[in-house]
Parts: C-alpha cells; sequence; structure tokens
C-alpha cells in the first residue's frame, strides 16, 4: 500500500484528494492529508469573510468538481441555501469542505487538522514533522501548501494604517472607518478591497492605483463559440514537425488568425475595451459583442496555452508574456457586473479615483503618493491597503511560509523564475537543485503557476490534478 501525504487542503490539495477518489483504488493507497484546522478544506481564499466578497465565476460555473458545473447549485439546494448569481467567498468554503469530507470517507482518508513544520529526504521517501510533535513517512508527498503572503513593495511594512495582509477582509479592515484610503493594486483583489469598503460605506473616499490602472473586464452575457484555428490538433501537429517546440511568431500568427476568425481586431480590442480604469468598465458595459466573443474564447483555450507556454523557447517566453499576458488576465476572470456597478457608481459620486504613474509612497504623519515625475500627489491618505495578490515569487518566504523555505533551504526545490517552484510541467515533479526530478514529491495549486501557465483558477487546478493523479495510477 502507497502511503500519500497532502499538504495542505485549500483548493489544490483537495482537488488532489479528489483526483485520488477518482482514479484510485481506496484499499491501494493510504493518504493523510494536513491543515490547520480554519483552513482544512477551504485554503487562503475561501475562509469565512463577510458575505460582500463573492467568487469571480457565476454560481454554475464553478464546483468542487471540474466535470460538474451544477454541483455547487445543487449543494446550495440541499442545503436550502437560495443560489445567487456569484456565491459569496466564504459558502463556497463550506460546500468546498463538505464535499472534501464525502471525499476523504469515500477513499478512507485521514484529515488531519495541524500544520507540517518539517520535512525531510529519508532514502526513497519523504519523513514529515508535524505541530504536535508527530513524526510520519511517506512513499508520495503532494505540495499543496502554496499560501503566500502579498509583496510589500513600497516597503511600509510596520507602519501605522499600512495594512499589508488583508483578507479576511471583515476582520482585517475592521479598523478602517472613516478619512482617504489608498489601495495599491486593481486586479480582482483591489477590487475586492474597494467593493468591500464602498458597500459598507467606508472612508471619505477611495483612490486605487497600480502601473496600468486596468481592472479585469467585466463578464458579460455570455456567447457560443469555437475554437476555429488554434485548435488542440493544430498545436499537436505542429509540435510534431517541430520537435516540441513552438516559437513566439508562430504562436502569435496563429492566434491573432484565431481571434480574427471571430471578427476580433486585437489592436483594436486592446484599445478600446483594457484602456483601463472606470471608463474601461464603462466601455465593457456599453459595447459587451466583442468582449463576449473573447470570454467565451479563452476558458477552453487554457490547456492550449498551457500547452505552448511549456512547449516554448525560454526566450520566447518574455515576449508572450509581454504582449499576451495582459489580454489573457484581464479576459480570463472577469469582474461580475454588481462589482463593476459599484465601482461606476462610486467615481459618479466621487467617492472613487484611479492614479496612474505612482513612483513611490512617502509617510509624513499621513501618506501620500510620489509621482513618478517626483511631484506629490495632492490627496493625503490615512490608510495604505495591500491588495497586490500573492507574491509568487516568494521574496519574503521564510515568514510567509516556513516550510516552503525549508524545501528551499534544503534545496529540495528552487523558485521557478515565473513564480511558484520548478516543477516538471505534467508530471508536476519537483525539481532539485541537489537531487535532481524528485519523482514523489510533486507541487500543485499557487506553486505551479509558473510552471503551467494560466493554472491559477479553481477548476483548472481541478483538472490538472486529476490528469496527474491519471498519470500516476492506473484506473480503477
Ligand atoms: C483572494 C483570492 C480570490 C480568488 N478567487 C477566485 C475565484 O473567485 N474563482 C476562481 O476560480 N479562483 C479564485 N482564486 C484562485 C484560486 O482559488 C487559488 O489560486 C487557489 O485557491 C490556490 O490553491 P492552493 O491550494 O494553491 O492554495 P490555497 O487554496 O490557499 O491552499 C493552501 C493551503 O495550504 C495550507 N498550508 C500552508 N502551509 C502549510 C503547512 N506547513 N502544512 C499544512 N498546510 C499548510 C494553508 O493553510 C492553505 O489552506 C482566488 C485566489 C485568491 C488568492
Amino acid at each position: 500500500m502507497e502511503k500519500v501525504a497532502i499538504i495542505g487542503m485549500g483548493t489544490s490539495g483537495m482537488a488532489v484528494l479528489a483526483g485520488y477518489e477518482k482514479v484510485v483504488d481506496p484499499s491501494t493507497v493510504s493518504i493523510d492529508c494536513y491543515d490547520s484546522s480554519g483552513s482544512l478544506g477551504k485554503g487562503y481564499p475561501y475562509r469565512m469573510d463577510s458575505d460582500e466578497v463573492i467568487l469571480n465565476l457565476k454560481t454554475r460555473k464553478i464546483s468542487y468538481n471540474y466535470e460538474d458545473n451544477d454541483d455547487l447549485a445543487r449543494w446550495l439546494e440541499e442545503n436550502d441555501l437560495q443560489e445567487p448569481v456569484y456565491t459569496p467567498r466564504n459558502v463556497f468554503g463550506v460546500y468546498m469542505k463538505s464535499r472534501m469530507e464525502d471525499t476523504a470517507k469515500k477513499i478512507q482518508a485521514n484529515l488531519m487538522e495541524e500544520k507540517i513544520i518539517r520535512i525531510d529526504k529519508a532514502g526513497n521517501q519523504w519523513e514529515l514533522g508535524t505541530e504536535s510533535g508527530k513524526i510520519n513517512k511517506y512513499d508520495r508527498v503532494h505540495l499543496c501548501c502554496g499560501e503566500l503572503k502579498q509583496y510589500d513593495y513600497y516597503g511600509l511594512k510596520g507602519e501605522e494604517n499600512f495594512i499589508q495582509e488583508i483578507f479576511p477582509l471583515e476582520e482585517k479592515l475592521q479598523g478602517v472607518q472613516k478619512g482617504n484610503i489608498c489601495v495599491i493594486g486593481t486586479s480582482l483583489t483591489g477590487v475586492d478591497v474597494a467593493t468591500y469598503l464602498l458597500s459598507k460605506n467606508r472612508g471619505d473616499h477611495i483612490t486605487m492605483f497600480s502601473r496600468s490602472c486596468m481592472i479585469p473586464t467585466v463578464r458579460v452575457e455570455p456567447v457560443e463559440v469555437s475554437i476555429n484555428v488554434l485548435t488542440m490538433e493544430c498545436l499537436k501537429k505542429h509540435l510534431e514537425e517541430y520537435y516540441g517546440r513552438i516559437a513566439f511568431e508562430e504562436f502569435d500568427a496563429l492566434f491573432l488568425e484565431e481571434l480574427e476568425s471571430h471578427g476580433i481586431d486585437f489592436e483594436k480590442f486592446q484599445e478600446f475595451h483594457m484602456c483601463g480604469g472606470i471608463e474601461g468598465l464603462e466601455r465593457n458595459i456599453d459595447s459587451p459583442d466583442d468582449l463576449a466573443v473573447v470570454q467565451a474564447l479563452l476558458p477552453p483555450m487554457n490547456g492550449i496555452f498551457n500547452k505552448v507556454w511549456d512547449c516554448m523557447p525560454v526566450t520566447d517566453r518574455v515576449r508572450f508574456r509581454e504582449k499576451w499576458h495582459p489580454f489573457l488576465t484581464h479576459n480570463r476572470s472577469p469582474l461580475p457586473l454588481e462589482s463593476a456597478e459599484i465601482l461606476i457608481q462610486a467615481k459618479k459620486e466621487h467617492r472613487l479615483s484611479m492614479v496612474k504613474g505612482v513612483g513611490g509612497i512617502k509617510k509624513n504623519g499621513k501618506y501620500k503618493l510620489i509621482m513618478a515625475d517626483g511631484k506629490e500627489h495632492e490627496i493625503e491618505y490615512d490608510y495604505i491597503i495591500n491588495a497586490t495578490g500573492l507574491d509568487v515569487r516568494m521574496r519574503e518566504i521564510e515568514e510567509s511560509n516556513p516550510l516552503l523555505d525549508q524545501l528551499l533551504e534544503k534545496r529540495y526545490a528552487s523558485v521557478c523564475e515565473y513564480g511558484g517552484l520548478t516543477l516538471v510541467p505534467g508530471k508536476m515533479c519537483v525539481i532539485s537543485p541537489l537531487y535532481g526530478t524528485l519523482e514523489n514529491l510533486h507541487g500543485h495549486g499557487v506553486l505551479a503557476v509558473g510552471v503551467q501557465y494560466r493554472n491559477n483558477s479553481t477548476m483548472m487546478i481541478q483538472k490538472t490534478a486529476h490528469e496527474l493523479i491519471k498519470s500516476l495510477y492506473s484506473s480503477k
């Protein structure tokens, strides 16, 4: 019997467990799952928080099982809860936990409410030490513990009224009541913060800023589209012909042709829909036609982008990121219309503004933004809220995740230049600078972001984990 440990029971840990349940005969494995009590079955994004903090996908587009989109709606009904268009993230956490407990029973896995504090290689096995002093050996370990902090870009850690860690919003922002508030970041995390504060009527004025001031596009009514040009078959054929490689130019030409086949002119689309700020959101809502096509086209192409990323020379990846990353990130996880409307309304009421070209932040009593040209922005801020997203490059890992720090210190793993750990694509095995490929140590979820392009949505993480378990074990 193979002894398996899953470290971290957030989205990816649950996905691994569900993968085992789908693929493996319970009598052939013994699985121990580790996480702290508040996070087991929830992970970082889906812990207890205000109901205002919602998923970015509609209720019937996200679930515990990527193969069954209606499962969340079914669970809500089973529990006499109304089906909202967008489910609050904390409710999603309760649902995920309950489904995980069912899975654990079926596969006879042990759910352990404690963290792993030590990991050591012991021959071909892994020795794990827990908080309560238990030591267990495993034949295979799944690292699903990618809980990371937000990076402090402006070196404000420890300053009064600088809020570095923001989730759960209800708890971390409870002291933020009045005054001018500056939110660093305009991605979904920045929007979470701003919409939460606005809907709770907190603060006199909110300013959001980021380099581009780009907010993800607004999710519009979906349309049916099929992939016309850059299909998986087309990509595979290309890879067979070119020794498993695709160059940036080749991908670029094929993807532009794909967009054109749907009547999308990339340059015009970018200029119009991705102009940034609140104006961008208004344009998205007022002229949704081509946006609907792009939003419908990208999710079924996830696997294709992953494969392209995997097969592209490293230097070409830089160009890929420069040209396509903003387009893909801002359209792959769009903003719920409800959130966009809160921001648009707040702008009209002069409660919200956005600032471009910030070079730094200075504190002299209150906070001031220093613009790139050295001038001070006119507003003085009482609070600075860090909503920059997880630091996947792990710059402050010692503090944010001691177990990952240990893995790096012991040279069992290294940080991938695109974030997360360096892994073998597909097999998700950790590549150790000391031992080479570790066939029985796998990285998932946030830890796989650099290796697997666009891996970080819940459903994508589930699919990846299922495919890995299928490739590791024979079918039931
Ligand atoms: C704020 C936020 C909102 C998001 N919203 C959405 C959304 O609406 N829709 C969507 O599709 N995706 C969303 N995502 C993306 C997706 O949910 C995440 O990428 C996903 O949760 C990552 O899964 P993970 O397992 O890597 O990390 P997590 O889910 O955070 O799980 C990591 C777990 O590891 C545990 N852990 C850490 N160290 C240890 C240790 N030493 N021992 C044991 N356990 C440990 C932690 O306690 C935690 O539970 C969101 C992400 C974030 C950050």
